[in-house]
Protein backbone atom coordinates (compact mmCIF):
# COMPACT_ATOMS: atom_id res chain seq x y z
CA UNK A 1 0.00 0.00 0.00
CA UNK A 2 1.33 3.48 -0.96
CA UNK A 3 1.86 4.81 2.74
CA UNK A 4 2.70 8.38 2.35
CA UNK A 5 2.64 9.41 6.22
CA UNK A 6 3.72 7.36 9.07
CA UNK A 7 2.10 7.14 12.68
CA UNK A 8 4.84 7.77 14.67
CA UNK A 9 3.30 8.67 17.89
CA UNK A 10 1.97 5.48 18.72
CA UNK A 11 0.55 4.47 21.40
CA UNK A 12 -1.56 7.72 20.95
CA UNK A 13 -1.92 9.62 23.93
CA UNK A 14 -4.93 11.62 25.10
CA UNK A 15 -5.19 15.21 25.37
CA UNK A 16 -6.56 16.65 28.61
CA UNK A 17 -6.19 20.30 30.32
CA UNK A 18 -3.48 21.28 27.92
CA UNK A 19 -1.50 18.27 28.06
CA UNK A 20 -0.66 14.86 25.85
CA UNK A 21 -1.40 12.56 28.38
CA UNK A 22 -1.25 8.52 29.41
CA UNK A 23 -4.04 6.60 32.04
CA UNK A 24 -2.87 5.67 35.09
CA UNK A 25 -3.55 2.24 34.07
CA UNK A 26 -1.55 2.24 30.92
CA UNK A 27 -4.11 0.43 28.71
CA UNK A 28 -4.68 0.55 24.87
CA UNK A 29 -6.62 -0.43 22.13
CA UNK A 30 -5.13 -1.32 18.51
CA UNK A 31 -5.95 1.07 15.71
CA UNK A 32 -6.83 -1.26 12.73
CA UNK A 33 -6.21 -0.57 8.58
CA UNK A 34 -9.48 -1.94 7.58
CA UNK A 35 -8.30 -2.34 4.04
CA UNK A 36 -6.27 -5.36 5.44
CA UNK A 37 -7.60 -5.87 9.52
CA UNK A 38 -3.64 -5.03 10.16
CA UNK A 39 -2.97 -3.45 13.72
CA UNK A 40 -1.18 -0.09 12.55
CA UNK A 41 -0.69 1.76 16.17
CA UNK A 42 -2.35 1.96 19.44
CA UNK A 43 -4.54 4.47 21.22
CA UNK A 44 -4.45 4.31 24.98
CA UNK A 45 -7.33 4.46 26.73
CA UNK A 46 -9.07 5.87 29.75
CA UNK A 47 -9.87 4.40 33.13
CA UNK A 48 -12.28 6.22 35.38
CA UNK A 49 -9.58 8.79 36.71
CA UNK A 50 -8.85 10.39 33.14
CA UNK A 51 -12.94 10.63 33.03
CA UNK A 52 -12.62 12.77 36.31
CA UNK A 53 -9.84 14.65 35.54
CA UNK A 54 -11.38 16.24 31.63
CA UNK A 55 -14.58 16.82 33.47
CA UNK A 56 -12.54 18.62 36.33
CA UNK A 57 -10.69 20.15 33.56
CA UNK A 58 -13.51 21.71 30.94
CA UNK A 59 -15.36 22.96 34.39
CA UNK A 60 -12.46 24.94 35.87
CA UNK A 61 -11.66 26.53 32.16
CA UNK A 62 -15.13 27.00 32.16
CA UNK A 63 -15.98 28.37 35.11
CA UNK A 64 -12.64 30.44 35.38
CA UNK A 65 -9.61 31.28 33.96
CA UNK A 66 -8.54 33.39 30.44
CA UNK A 67 -11.21 31.65 28.62
CA UNK A 68 -14.47 33.12 30.52
CA UNK A 69 -13.08 36.71 29.70
CA UNK A 70 -12.50 36.15 26.51
CA UNK A 71 -15.15 37.78 23.37
CA UNK A 72 -17.00 36.57 20.28
CA UNK A 73 -13.87 38.13 18.82
CA UNK A 74 -11.26 36.66 20.73
CA UNK A 75 -12.41 32.92 20.12
CA UNK A 76 -13.14 33.11 16.38
CA UNK A 77 -9.22 34.21 16.12
CA UNK A 78 -8.54 31.06 17.41
CA UNK A 79 -10.91 29.45 15.41
CA UNK A 80 -9.03 31.05 12.63
CA UNK A 81 -5.74 29.82 13.47
CA UNK A 82 -6.87 26.35 14.15
CA UNK A 83 -8.29 26.43 10.33
CA UNK A 84 -4.93 27.74 9.12
CA UNK A 85 -2.95 25.01 10.93
CA UNK A 86 -4.59 21.95 9.58
CA UNK A 87 -4.99 23.70 5.97
CA UNK A 88 -0.91 23.12 6.34
CA UNK A 89 -1.80 19.79 7.02
CA UNK A 90 -4.97 18.90 4.59
CA UNK A 91 -3.32 15.78 2.84
CA UNK A 92 -1.58 14.22 5.55
CA UNK A 93 -5.27 14.13 7.32
CA UNK A 94 -7.12 13.06 4.54
CA UNK A 95 -4.67 10.50 4.44
CA UNK A 96 -4.96 9.52 7.90
CA UNK A 97 -8.57 9.92 8.07
CA UNK A 98 -8.36 7.75 4.77
CA UNK A 99 -6.39 4.84 6.36
CA UNK A 100 -8.50 4.56 9.60
CA UNK A 101 -12.06 4.79 8.61
CA UNK A 102 -11.84 3.38 5.35
CA UNK A 103 -13.37 6.30 3.26
CA UNK A 104 -11.39 6.73 -0.03
CA UNK A 105 -8.87 9.35 -0.08
CA UNK A 106 -10.55 11.53 -2.72
CA UNK A 107 -13.31 12.17 -0.75
CA UNK A 108 -11.19 12.82 2.10
CA UNK A 109 -9.22 14.88 0.16
CA UNK A 110 -11.38 17.17 -1.56
CA UNK A 111 -14.80 17.00 0.48
CA UNK A 112 -14.11 15.84 4.07
CA UNK A 113 -11.26 17.68 5.52
CA UNK A 114 -11.62 21.39 3.37
CA UNK A 115 -15.38 20.98 4.86
CA UNK A 116 -14.09 20.35 8.52
CA UNK A 117 -12.03 23.27 8.13
CA UNK A 118 -14.77 25.28 6.77
CA UNK A 119 -16.75 24.49 9.80
CA UNK A 120 -14.13 26.25 11.74
CA UNK A 121 -13.93 29.56 9.27
CA UNK A 122 -17.48 29.41 9.50
CA UNK A 123 -18.22 29.58 13.02
CA UNK A 124 -14.99 31.78 13.89
CA UNK A 125 -17.01 34.63 12.37
CA UNK A 126 -20.15 33.01 14.00
CA UNK A 127 -18.33 33.87 17.50
CA UNK A 128 -18.47 37.33 16.88
CA UNK A 129 -22.49 37.30 15.99
CA UNK A 130 -24.36 35.82 19.19
CA UNK A 131 -27.27 38.21 19.25
CA UNK A 132 -29.91 38.86 22.02
CA UNK A 133 -33.32 40.36 21.58
CA UNK A 134 -35.22 43.03 24.03
CA UNK A 135 -39.02 41.69 24.16
CA UNK A 136 -41.94 44.53 24.90
CA UNK A 137 -43.89 44.05 27.80
CA UNK A 138 -47.27 44.50 28.36
CA UNK A 139 -46.45 45.91 31.51
CA UNK A 140 -45.95 49.56 32.14
CA UNK A 141 -42.83 50.04 33.71
CA UNK A 142 -41.01 46.84 32.64
CA UNK A 143 -39.27 45.93 29.92
CA UNK A 144 -37.51 42.55 29.15
CA UNK A 145 -34.31 41.31 27.37
CA UNK A 146 -33.44 37.80 27.07
CA UNK A 147 -29.39 36.88 26.28
CA UNK A 148 -27.61 33.65 24.51
CA UNK A 149 -25.32 31.74 26.96
CA UNK A 150 -23.10 29.15 26.78
CA UNK A 151 -24.70 25.82 28.44
CA UNK A 152 -20.78 25.17 30.16
CA UNK A 153 -19.67 22.12 29.41
CA UNK A 154 -20.20 19.97 26.73
CA UNK A 155 -19.37 16.30 25.84
CA UNK A 156 -19.31 15.91 22.09
CA UNK A 157 -19.49 12.12 21.25
CA UNK A 158 -18.63 10.99 17.29
CA UNK A 159 -19.56 8.32 14.87
CA UNK A 160 -16.40 6.69 12.43
CA UNK A 161 -18.30 7.44 9.10
CA UNK A 162 -16.45 11.16 9.56
CA UNK A 163 -15.02 11.79 12.60
CA UNK A 164 -12.75 14.87 11.49
CA UNK A 165 -15.32 16.67 9.31
CA UNK A 166 -18.19 16.47 11.75
CA UNK A 167 -16.16 16.60 14.55
CA UNK A 168 -14.65 20.02 13.38
CA UNK A 169 -18.04 21.17 12.58
CA UNK A 170 -19.13 20.91 15.92
CA UNK A 171 -16.80 21.58 18.12
CA UNK A 172 -16.21 24.77 16.20
CA UNK A 173 -20.00 25.34 17.01
CA UNK A 174 -19.35 24.82 21.02
CA UNK A 175 -16.25 26.65 21.07
CA UNK A 176 -18.14 29.77 18.67
CA UNK A 177 -20.71 29.61 21.37
CA UNK A 178 -17.73 30.08 24.41
CA UNK A 179 -18.18 26.36 26.05
CA UNK A 180 -15.43 24.32 26.90
CA UNK A 181 -15.37 20.60 25.40
CA UNK A 182 -14.65 16.92 26.20
CA UNK A 183 -14.28 14.84 22.69
CA UNK A 184 -15.17 11.50 22.65
CA UNK A 185 -13.96 10.22 19.32
CA UNK A 186 -15.17 6.94 17.54
CA UNK A 187 -13.12 3.98 19.18
CA UNK A 188 -12.93 2.49 15.41
CA UNK A 189 -11.31 5.73 14.11
CA UNK A 190 -9.94 8.41 16.68
CA UNK A 191 -6.53 9.28 15.23
CA UNK A 192 -7.95 12.36 12.99
CA UNK A 193 -9.67 13.80 15.85
CA UNK A 194 -6.28 13.02 17.67
CA UNK A 195 -4.28 14.91 14.84
CA UNK A 196 -6.88 18.18 14.98
CA UNK A 197 -6.32 18.37 18.96
CA UNK A 198 -2.35 18.95 17.87
CA UNK A 199 -3.36 22.27 15.87
CA UNK A 200 -6.03 23.19 18.73
CA UNK A 201 -3.28 23.66 21.52
CA UNK A 202 -0.79 25.07 18.71
CA UNK A 203 -3.48 27.76 18.19
CA UNK A 204 -3.28 28.78 21.84
CA UNK A 205 -6.86 27.48 23.21
CA UNK A 206 -6.22 28.24 27.13
CA UNK A 207 -6.26 24.28 28.65
CA UNK A 208 -8.89 22.72 29.76
CA UNK A 209 -11.07 24.28 26.74
CA UNK A 210 -10.33 21.78 24.33
CA UNK A 211 -10.31 18.38 25.75
CA UNK A 212 -9.98 14.25 24.16
CA UNK A 213 -10.79 11.30 26.17
CA UNK A 214 -10.06 8.17 24.04
CA UNK A 215 -11.73 4.84 24.24
CA UNK A 216 -15.10 2.56 23.95
CA UNK A 217 -18.37 4.09 23.93
CA UNK A 218 -19.90 1.57 26.52
CA UNK A 219 -17.49 2.34 29.05
CA UNK A 220 -15.87 5.65 28.66
CA UNK A 221 -18.64 7.44 26.82
CA UNK A 222 -21.26 6.02 29.42
CA UNK A 223 -19.07 7.81 32.11
CA UNK A 224 -18.71 10.80 30.46
CA UNK A 225 -22.43 11.17 29.55
CA UNK A 226 -23.17 10.08 32.94
CA UNK A 227 -21.10 12.59 34.63
CA UNK A 228 -22.62 15.31 36.59
CA UNK A 229 -20.01 17.84 35.69
CA UNK A 230 -20.97 17.77 31.96
CA UNK A 231 -23.91 19.88 30.85
CA UNK A 232 -24.66 18.82 27.74
CA UNK A 233 -23.94 15.67 25.36
CA UNK A 234 -23.88 16.03 21.77
CA UNK A 235 -23.83 12.94 19.89
CA UNK A 236 -23.78 11.48 16.59
CA UNK A 237 -24.74 8.06 16.36
CA UNK A 238 -27.05 4.98 16.10
CA UNK A 239 -30.67 5.25 17.25
CA UNK A 240 -29.83 2.78 19.73
CA UNK A 241 -26.84 4.67 20.90
CA UNK A 242 -28.36 7.85 20.98
CA UNK A 243 -31.46 6.01 23.31
CA UNK A 244 -29.34 5.10 25.61
CA UNK A 245 -27.96 8.31 25.83
CA UNK A 246 -31.15 10.04 26.47
CA UNK A 247 -31.42 7.43 29.23
CA UNK A 248 -28.26 7.98 31.22
CA UNK A 249 -28.60 11.29 30.89
CA UNK A 250 -31.97 11.97 32.57
CA UNK A 251 -31.08 11.79 36.10
CA UNK A 252 -29.04 15.06 36.00
CA UNK A 253 -31.09 16.49 33.64
CA UNK A 254 -28.21 17.37 30.75
CA UNK A 255 -29.06 19.40 27.95
CA UNK A 256 -28.94 17.12 24.86
CA UNK A 257 -28.61 16.90 21.04
CA UNK A 258 -29.31 13.97 18.63
CA UNK A 259 -27.87 13.16 15.43
CA UNK A 260 -28.58 9.68 14.93
CA UNK A 261 -29.91 7.02 12.26
CA UNK A 262 -31.63 7.27 8.50
CA UNK A 263 -33.13 5.09 6.08
CA UNK A 264 -33.86 7.76 3.56
CA UNK A 265 -36.15 7.58 0.59
CA UNK A 266 -34.69 8.90 -2.83
CA UNK A 267 -37.99 9.20 -4.77
CA UNK A 268 -37.86 9.47 -8.77
CA UNK A 269 -40.64 10.51 -10.79
CA UNK A 270 -41.36 9.87 -14.24
CA UNK A 271 -40.70 13.44 -15.84
CA UNK A 272 -37.36 13.21 -14.15
CA UNK A 273 -34.23 14.40 -15.69
CA UNK A 274 -33.40 10.48 -15.61
CA UNK A 275 -29.48 10.70 -16.49
CA UNK A 276 -29.20 13.58 -13.67
CA UNK A 277 -30.96 11.01 -11.38
CA UNK A 278 -29.26 7.86 -12.43
CA UNK A 279 -25.74 9.70 -11.56
CA UNK A 280 -27.47 11.13 -7.95
CA UNK A 281 -28.61 7.77 -7.47
CA UNK A 282 -25.25 5.74 -7.49
CA UNK A 283 -24.07 8.66 -5.49
CA UNK A 284 -26.87 8.37 -3.01
CA UNK A 285 -26.76 4.92 -2.04
CA UNK A 286 -23.01 4.53 -2.74
CA UNK A 287 -20.60 7.41 -1.23
CA UNK A 288 -19.23 6.52 1.03
CA UNK A 289 -19.91 2.97 0.47
CA UNK A 290 -22.96 3.27 2.09
CA UNK A 291 -21.79 4.44 5.24
CA UNK A 292 -23.57 8.08 5.37
CA UNK A 293 -26.26 8.29 7.44
CA UNK A 294 -27.67 10.55 4.91
CA UNK A 295 -27.63 7.84 2.73
CA UNK A 296 -30.15 7.41 0.01
CA UNK A 297 -30.58 3.82 0.90
CA UNK A 298 -34.10 3.62 -0.48
CA UNK A 299 -34.81 4.59 -4.37
CA UNK A 300 -38.68 4.45 -4.63
CA UNK A 301 -38.99 4.33 -8.89
CA UNK A 302 -42.08 5.19 -10.68
CA UNK A 303 -43.20 2.30 -12.10
CA UNK A 304 -43.00 4.21 -15.50
CA UNK A 305 -39.83 4.75 -15.72
CA UNK A 306 -38.76 1.63 -13.24
CA UNK A 307 -36.75 -0.75 -15.99
CA UNK A 308 -35.29 1.69 -18.04
CA UNK A 309 -33.36 3.58 -14.87
CA UNK A 310 -32.60 0.20 -13.25
CA UNK A 311 -30.57 -0.86 -16.27
CA UNK A 312 -29.01 2.59 -16.45
CA UNK A 313 -28.23 2.43 -12.68
CA UNK A 314 -26.47 -1.08 -12.72
CA UNK A 315 -24.46 -0.61 -15.44
CA UNK A 316 -22.94 2.91 -13.17
CA UNK A 317 -22.74 0.49 -9.86
CA UNK A 318 -21.45 -1.80 -11.49
CA UNK A 319 -18.70 0.63 -13.19
CA UNK A 320 -17.27 1.56 -9.83
CA UNK A 321 -13.69 1.44 -8.74
CA UNK A 322 -12.83 -0.59 -5.47
CA UNK A 323 -9.78 -0.16 -3.89
CA UNK A 324 -8.09 0.91 -1.33
CA UNK A 325 -9.30 3.92 0.51
CA UNK A 326 -5.62 5.41 0.75
CA UNK A 327 -5.74 5.16 -3.43
CA UNK A 328 -6.71 8.16 -5.47
CA UNK A 329 -8.43 6.37 -7.85
CA UNK A 330 -10.42 3.85 -5.64
CA UNK A 331 -14.31 4.91 -5.49
CA UNK A 332 -15.28 2.88 -2.97
CA UNK A 333 -13.22 1.46 -0.05
CA UNK A 334 -13.53 -1.18 2.91
CA UNK A 335 -16.53 -1.16 5.41
CA UNK A 336 -15.08 0.40 8.81
CA UNK A 337 -14.71 -3.02 10.76
CA UNK A 338 -15.19 -6.57 10.18
CA UNK A 339 -18.20 -6.69 12.36
CA UNK A 340 -19.68 -4.17 10.16
CA UNK A 341 -18.95 -6.46 6.77
CA UNK A 342 -20.67 -9.60 8.98
CA UNK A 343 -23.78 -6.99 9.60
CA UNK A 344 -23.84 -5.59 5.97
CA UNK A 345 -23.77 -9.50 4.70
CA UNK A 346 -26.24 -10.42 7.23
CA UNK A 347 -28.25 -8.05 5.32
CA UNK A 348 -28.10 -9.11 2.30
CA UNK A 349 -28.51 -12.70 3.18
CA UNK A 350 -31.66 -11.25 4.60
CA UNK A 351 -32.77 -9.44 1.44
CA UNK A 352 -32.52 -12.45 -0.54
CA UNK A 353 -34.05 -14.86 2.43
CA UNK A 354 -37.09 -12.38 1.92
CA UNK A 355 -37.61 -12.69 -2.03
CA UNK A 356 -35.81 -9.25 -3.36
CA UNK A 357 -34.49 -9.81 -6.32
CA UNK A 358 -30.46 -9.24 -6.11
CA UNK A 359 -29.49 -7.39 -9.76
CA UNK A 360 -25.51 -6.57 -8.81
CA UNK A 361 -22.99 -6.93 -5.65
CA UNK A 362 -23.81 -8.84 -2.97
CA UNK A 363 -20.64 -10.70 -2.04
CA UNK A 364 -17.35 -9.69 -1.21
CA UNK A 365 -14.88 -8.67 -4.42
CA UNK A 366 -12.71 -11.89 -5.73
CA UNK A 367 -9.70 -9.73 -6.23
CA UNK A 368 -6.67 -11.07 -4.30
CA UNK A 369 -5.81 -8.08 -3.21
CA UNK A 370 -8.92 -7.44 -1.10
CA UNK A 371 -9.15 -10.39 0.55
CA UNK A 372 -8.42 -9.56 3.59
CA UNK A 373 -10.18 -6.30 3.70
CA UNK A 374 -13.55 -5.83 4.90
CA UNK A 375 -15.03 -5.03 1.40
CA UNK A 376 -18.43 -5.88 0.06
CA UNK A 377 -19.89 -5.11 -3.77
CA UNK A 378 -21.79 -2.08 -4.31
CA UNK A 379 -25.29 -4.50 -4.35
CA UNK A 380 -28.64 -3.59 -5.85
CA UNK A 381 -31.84 -4.89 -4.58
CA UNK A 382 -34.62 -5.09 -6.96
CA UNK A 383 -39.09 -6.06 -6.32
CA UNK A 384 -37.99 -4.52 -2.52
CA UNK A 385 -41.38 -4.30 -0.50
CA UNK A 386 -41.93 -1.50 2.18
CA UNK A 387 -42.41 -4.39 4.57
CA UNK A 388 -38.89 -6.29 4.17
CA UNK A 389 -36.26 -5.70 6.45
CA UNK A 390 -33.60 -4.20 3.97
CA UNK A 391 -36.49 -1.57 3.43
CA UNK A 392 -36.78 -0.51 7.03
CA UNK A 393 -33.62 -0.97 8.88
CA UNK A 394 -30.35 1.07 8.63
CA UNK A 395 -27.78 -1.11 6.75
CA UNK A 396 -24.92 1.32 6.93
CA UNK A 397 -22.89 -0.01 4.14
CA UNK A 398 -23.09 0.06 0.09
CA UNK A 399 -26.77 -2.46 0.02
CA UNK A 400 -29.43 -0.28 -2.02
CA UNK A 401 -33.03 -1.01 -1.98
CA UNK A 402 -35.28 -0.60 -4.92
CA UNK A 403 -39.23 -0.30 -4.16
CA UNK A 404 -41.62 0.23 -7.21
CA UNK A 405 -44.60 3.36 -6.38
CA UNK A 406 -47.73 3.81 -8.75
CA UNK A 407 -48.44 7.42 -7.90
CA UNK A 408 -47.45 10.32 -5.95
CA UNK A 409 -49.47 9.59 -2.94
CA UNK A 410 -47.99 5.69 -2.98
CA UNK A 411 -44.63 7.39 -3.26
CA UNK A 412 -45.26 9.60 -0.16
CA UNK A 413 -46.61 6.74 1.79
CA UNK A 414 -43.75 4.49 1.36
CA UNK A 415 -41.35 7.24 1.83
CA UNK A 416 -42.56 8.00 5.64
CA UNK A 417 -43.24 4.44 6.56
CA UNK A 418 -40.08 3.63 8.41
CA UNK A 419 -39.02 5.25 12.17
CA UNK A 420 -36.59 7.08 10.34
CA UNK A 421 -36.84 10.46 9.12
CA UNK A 422 -33.43 11.95 8.60
CA UNK A 423 -33.29 12.49 4.81
CA UNK A 424 -35.06 12.20 1.51
CA UNK A 425 -34.71 13.53 -2.40
CA UNK A 426 -37.61 13.88 -5.10
CA UNK A 427 -36.47 14.04 -8.71
CA UNK A 428 -39.21 15.53 -10.81
CA UNK A 429 -38.91 18.71 -13.33
CA UNK A 430 -42.67 19.16 -12.30
CA UNK A 431 -41.99 22.51 -9.66
CA UNK A 432 -45.74 21.52 -8.42
CA UNK A 433 -45.48 18.27 -6.79
CA UNK A 434 -41.69 18.75 -5.95
CA UNK A 435 -43.23 21.35 -3.51
CA UNK A 436 -46.48 19.15 -2.40
CA UNK A 437 -44.16 15.95 -2.10
CA UNK A 438 -41.16 17.93 0.10
CA UNK A 439 -44.14 19.16 2.38
CA UNK A 440 -45.16 15.62 2.78
CA UNK A 441 -42.40 14.12 3.73
CA UNK A 442 -41.41 13.51 7.40
CA UNK A 443 -37.74 14.33 7.24
CA UNK A 444 -35.55 17.34 8.43
CA UNK A 445 -33.27 17.12 5.52
CA UNK A 446 -34.46 17.17 1.69
CA UNK A 447 -32.90 17.81 -1.36
CA UNK A 448 -34.26 18.60 -4.77
CA UNK A 449 -32.81 17.15 -7.83
CA UNK A 450 -29.58 16.65 -6.38
CA UNK A 451 -28.34 14.46 -3.87
CA UNK A 452 -25.95 15.73 -1.17
CA UNK A 453 -25.21 19.31 -0.77
CA UNK A 454 -22.07 21.15 0.72
CA UNK A 455 -23.14 23.76 2.74
CA UNK A 456 -24.07 21.78 5.38
CA UNK A 457 -22.54 24.19 8.07
CA UNK A 458 -24.61 27.17 6.51
CA UNK A 459 -27.91 25.51 7.12
CA UNK A 460 -27.52 21.81 8.77
CA UNK A 461 -30.39 18.96 9.15
CA UNK A 462 -32.00 17.90 12.41
CA UNK A 463 -33.69 14.49 12.82
CA UNK A 464 -37.39 14.03 12.80
CA UNK A 465 -38.96 10.54 14.40
CA UNK A 466 -36.30 7.85 15.62
CA UNK A 467 -33.66 10.19 13.40
CA UNK A 468 -32.53 12.42 16.51
CA UNK A 469 -33.75 15.85 18.27
CA UNK A 470 -32.07 18.97 18.95
CA UNK A 471 -31.30 22.51 17.11
CA UNK A 472 -28.74 23.95 14.57
CA UNK A 473 -26.83 27.33 14.28
CA UNK A 474 -24.97 29.47 17.04
CA UNK A 475 -27.75 28.67 19.43
CA UNK A 476 -27.57 25.08 19.26
CA UNK A 477 -24.99 24.84 22.30
CA UNK A 478 -26.71 27.81 24.01
CA UNK A 479 -29.03 28.36 26.89
CA UNK A 480 -31.44 31.65 26.94
CA UNK A 481 -31.64 33.99 30.17
CA UNK A 482 -34.94 35.82 30.27
CA UNK A 483 -34.36 39.32 32.23
CA UNK A 484 -37.04 41.81 33.59
CA UNK A 485 -35.86 45.08 34.12
CA UNK A 486 -38.12 48.09 36.22
CA UNK A 487 -37.77 51.07 34.94
CA UNK A 488 -38.02 52.50 38.86
P1 LIG B 1 -22.51 4.23 17.48
O1 LIG B 1 -23.83 4.66 18.01
O2 LIG B 1 -22.11 2.82 17.63
O3 LIG B 1 -21.33 5.09 18.11
C1 LIG B 1 -21.29 6.50 18.04
C2 LIG B 1 -20.42 7.03 19.16
O4 LIG B 1 -21.08 6.77 20.39
C3 LIG B 1 -19.05 6.37 19.26
O5 LIG B 1 -18.09 7.34 19.66
C4 LIG B 1 -19.25 5.36 20.37
O6 LIG B 1 -18.05 5.02 21.04
C5 LIG B 1 -20.20 6.12 21.28
N1 LIG B 1 -21.02 5.29 22.17
C6 LIG B 1 -21.53 4.05 21.92
N2 LIG B 1 -22.24 3.62 22.97
C7 LIG B 1 -22.20 4.60 23.91
C8 LIG B 1 -22.75 4.76 25.21
N3 LIG B 1 -23.49 3.79 25.76
N4 LIG B 1 -22.50 5.90 25.89
C9 LIG B 1 -21.76 6.90 25.33
N5 LIG B 1 -21.20 6.81 24.10
C10 LIG B 1 -21.42 5.67 23.40
O7 LIG B 1 -22.52 4.69 15.94
P2 LIG B 1 -21.42 4.38 14.86
O8 LIG B 1 -21.58 2.96 14.47
O9 LIG B 1 -20.10 4.90 15.29
O10 LIG B 1 -21.90 5.35 13.65
C11 LIG B 1 -22.87 5.00 12.76
C12 LIG B 1 -24.21 5.57 13.16
O11 LIG B 1 -24.11 6.98 13.26
C13 LIG B 1 -25.27 5.31 12.10
O12 LIG B 1 -26.46 4.94 12.72
C14 LIG B 1 -25.42 6.67 11.43
O13 LIG B 1 -26.66 6.89 10.81
C15 LIG B 1 -25.19 7.59 12.56
N6 LIG B 1 -24.81 8.93 12.06
C16 LIG B 1 -25.72 9.94 12.15
C17 LIG B 1 -25.41 11.20 11.62
C18 LIG B 1 -26.39 12.34 11.68
O14 LIG B 1 -25.99 13.47 11.46
N7 LIG B 1 -27.65 12.10 11.97
C19 LIG B 1 -24.16 11.42 11.04
C20 LIG B 1 -23.26 10.35 10.97
C21 LIG B 1 -23.59 9.11 11.50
Amino acid sequence: MDKKFDLQNTPYRMFIDGEWIEPASGSTFPVINPNNNEKIAEIYQAGNEEVEKAVKSARRAFENGPWKKMTGKDRGLLLEKTADLLEKRLEELAYIEALDTGKVLAQAIFFDVPQGIDGLRYFAGKARDIKGEVVELGVPGFWNYRLWQPVGVVLEILPWNGPLMMGLQKVANILAAGNTVIIKPPTDASLSLIECCKAFEEAGFPPGVVNLVTGPGGTVGEALAKHPGVDMVSITGSTSTGARIMEIASPTIKKLALELGGKNPNIVFEDADLEEAVEWAKMAAFNNQGEICVSGSRLLLSQKIHDEFLSLLEEKVRALKIGFSTEMESEIGPLISKGQMEKVIGYIENGKKEGARLVCGGEQPTEEKLKRGNFVLPTIFDEVLPEMKIAREEIFGPVLSVITFRDEQEAIEIANSVDYGLAGAVFTRDIGRAHRVVKELRAGQIYINTYYSKGLVESPGVGWKKSGAGSFGITKYMVPKTVFVSEK
